[in-house]
């Protein structure tokens, strides 16, 4: 167990890390904010931060040696960074967790091995490759980077297969994955925590919409459609953190599909279709997951309200802030990024 008062070292510094170290803070612990960037929406919340390199292996162990406990919250942080950490204290959830989520070929075949059923997909590292598969998947597809994607970056859509040449060309020629376009109703996902000991707290599960492959609402309850599919989602976010005897809050993305739910990605920290637990559910996913880190019991993920809708603020609509807050019943966050980018996250609103 990890006492309150004790220092919790993340990697990555983010908004999802400035959640993690308001939760954290609120517990008694001080966080230690590891990451590159200028400018850390985390930075500004934690106790203290080391502005370095994932690669500055002299910064990686101060790090190390100044905290009890470490955990992160960004999923493109090379692995060695986080395995010299793992050296010299517990990283929650592993490294392992880590490297299959990074790679979408090996995330999916993991996962599938487990009973989760992806989209039809085939790995292609060739544009002759990317034509065959084509030619099995049919079109629409979606070409993704086997690495580094997210919010919808690494992505092409193939309308048609004489778009492949564009795609292709458009990921930069690397190592990807191409995939089935789905027809589904509607988009969800699982969080779920998992306790040092075994012990799981599963939230009700939210459902999901997007604009242009970004997150831009979490609802629940979800429609009628999702609630069917939700309990075999749940069966097999349990397998994957017991499979990976995982710490923390894991998440999996799913599409509503005809036949089931279909797996899409995994994430091994908290997620954006969990803001909403803040205001929404008696503990936070970054309660919980602070909880599991620092091997506490878990708290009760039961809804505070009978609906909760969650809104991203995305680029421009950040300026709404002072409309938002002339409704009583908004719940607004702000990030504390200083620069507005089309489509990036700066802030979100909750409603119960
Ligand atoms: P990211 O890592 O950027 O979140 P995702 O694979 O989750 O990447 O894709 C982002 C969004 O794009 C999904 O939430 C979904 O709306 C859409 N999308 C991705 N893959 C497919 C697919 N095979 N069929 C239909 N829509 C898809
Ligand atoms: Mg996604």
């Amino acid at each position: 167990m990890i006492p309150p008062g004790a220092t919790i070292g993340i990697l990555g510094g983010g908004q999802l890390g400035r959640m993690l170290a308001l939760a954290a803070a609120s517990m008694g612990y001080r966080v230690h904010i590891f990451a590159p960037e200028a400018e850390l929406p985390a930075g500004d919340v934690a106790a203290q931060v080391t502005r370095a390199d994932y690669a500055d292996t002299a910064a990686l162990d101060a790090f190390a040696a100044a905290i009890d406990v470490a955990t992160f919250e960004f999923e493109n942080i090379d692995v060695a960074a986080v395995r010299r950490v793992a050296a010299r204290v517990p990283v929650r959830p592993g490294p392992a967790a880590l490297e299959i989520a990074q790679d979408r070929l090996v995330e999916k075949a993991f996962v599938a091995g487990l009973g989760g059923v992806p989209a039809p997909y085939h790995a292609v590292a060739s544009l002759a490759e990317l034509d065959a598969a084509l030619t099995v998947l049919g079109t629409p597809a979606r070409l993704k980077t086997r690495r580094m994607g997210y919010d919808g970056k690494g992505q092409a859509r193939i309308a048609s297969p004489a778009d492949s040449a564009r795609a292709w060309a458009e990921l930069g020629g690397v190592a990807a994955v191409v995939e089935a376009e789905m027809a589904f109703d509607a988009e969800f996902s699982v969080l779920i925590a998992r306790g040092e000991n075994g012990e799981t707290a599963v939230y009700d599960v939210p459902e999901n919409s997007h604009v242009a492959g970004i997150l831009d609402c979490s609802r629940v309850p979800a429609s009628a459609a999702v609630a069917r599919q939700s309990t075999a989602a749940v069966a097999l976010a349990r397998a994957v953190a017991a499979e990976l005897d995982y710490v923390g809050v894991l998440t999996l993305e799913f599409f509503g599909g005809a036949d089931g739910p279909v797996f899409n990605e995994m994430a091994p920290r908290v997620h954006n279709s969990g803001h909403w637990t803040i205001e929404g559910a008696r503990v936070s996913q970054f309660e919980n997951h602070i909880r599991a880190v620092c091997g506490l019991p878990l708290g009760s993920t039961m809804l505070t309200a009978p609906v909760v809708q969650m809104r991203n603020l995305l680029g421009e609509a950040v300026h709404d802030w002072a409309a938002i807050l002339a409704d009583r019943e908004a719940h607004l966050h702000l990030y504390g990024k200083s620069e507005v980018k089309p489509g990036r996250k700066m802030g979100h609103v909750t409603w119960l």
